[in-house]
C-alpha cells in the first residue's frame, strides 16, 4: 500500500532534472521518458541487457 503512494509521489512531485521534450529524472533517479524517446531509449535499454546475456531470468 505504501510503495505505489511513495513512487506517485516521487514521480510528480520532486523532478530533479526536466528535459524540454518531456522526459525528466526525480531526485531518486527515477527516469521518465517522454514518448518520443520512450521507444528509443527501450531499444537502447534492451540492448545492452542482451549484451549483459540477463534476458533468461523469467519465463513464460
Ligand atoms: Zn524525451
Amino acid at each position: 500500500m505504501e510503495e505505489p503512494k511513495y513512487a506517485k509521489w516521487t514521480i510528480e512531485g520532486d523532478k530533479k532534472t526536466k528535459w524540454i521534450c518531456g522526459c525528466f529524472q526525480t531526485v531518486d533517479d527515477y527516469f521518465k521518458f517522454c514518448e518520443k524517446h520512450n521507444d528509443t531509449l527501450k531499444k537502447a535499454i534492451q540492448a545492452q541487457v542482451d549484451e549483459l546475456d540477463m534476458t533468461r531470468i523469467v519465463e513464460e
